[in-house]
């Protein structure tokens, strides 16, 4: 099973991880908020992530590590 992991202080809130993934399982937490002020990205449902690592290749600031 794949593991998608976030460096969640230097997340920005962009929202691009979330447009990237094909299954759609990424969101921007809808209350909780980092030490920059963002609403940081998370999987809402890791059980349903294949690996695909788009996120991580899209991610500009390189917040997102993938895991297989
Ligand atoms: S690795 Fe692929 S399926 Fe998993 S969260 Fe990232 S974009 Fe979505
Ligand atoms: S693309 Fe990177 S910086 Fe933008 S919301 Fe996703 S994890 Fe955060």
């Amino acid at each position: 099973m794949a593991k998608v992991t976030f460096n969640e202080e230097s997340c920005k809130g962009c929202g691009l991880c979330v447009e990237a993934c094909p299954k759609g399982i990424l969101r921007l937490a809808p209350v909780r908020i980092n030490l920059k002020g963002y609403h940081p990205a998370e999987c809402a449902d890791m059980n349903a992530c294949i690996g695909c690592a788009s996120c991580a290749r899209m991610c500009p600031d390189v917040v997102i590590t993938v895991e297989k």
